[in-house]
């Protein structure tokens, strides 16, 4: 028989109410893959010590990551990102499927630090450590198009990770 396909994701987009204005951000394209695989979730910024809800955060240009009343997070923004890295390593996840603009998670996309709303080019912390430990990162935008490319990255009976 073979293996299930374990897939690290964002809590919220499963509906867990752990975004930083206390909703979540569940996903139809996200709900698709039940059956394929199984679920590990995670919310690095509350496995980073942080409350639900919390001030929102961005990242900033010259690194670190600002709170928009002005505090550094950046200490518990790492320690999300280890844990959720730990995680995906305790339970052989190959691949993430991560929620786009968050500062831990975005794949593609993060808020550009002025907290105006206006997005660039990046990772969030999370996603950044998964992607330099081996680990593939997708986000929900890429679904469904990528969805094949996600279950084939994530599966246990891939090539072996370096
Ligand atoms: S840190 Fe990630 S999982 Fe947690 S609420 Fe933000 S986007 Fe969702």
């Amino acid at each position: 028989m073979s293996q299930p396909i374990k897939l690290l994701v964002s809590a919220c987009l499963l509906g867990c109410p752990c975004r930083y204005d206390g909703k979540s951000c569940p996903s139809d394209a996200v709900s698709a893959l039940e059956e394929a695989v199984e679920w590990v979730p995670v919310c690095p910024e509350v496995l980073g010590g942080l409350p639900t809800p919390r001030v929102p955060c961005e990242r900033q240009k010259e690194g670190g990551i600002l709170s928009k009343d002005d505090f550094w997070r950046t200490k518990e923004y790492e320690a999300g990102a280890n844990a959720a890295l730990l995680l995906a390593k305790e339970n052989g996840c190959r691949a993430a499927l991560l929620k786009e603009r968050s500062p831990s998670c975005g794949v593609h996309l993060i808020y550009d630090g002025s907290f105006s709303g206006r997005t660039i080019p990046g990772m969030g912390l999370t996603a950044e450590k998964l992607h330099a430990a081996g680990i593939a990162v997708f986000s929900e935008q890429d679904l469904p198009g990528r969805m094949q490319e996600l279950l084939s990255a994530a599966s246990p009976e891939g090539e072996p990770r370096p």
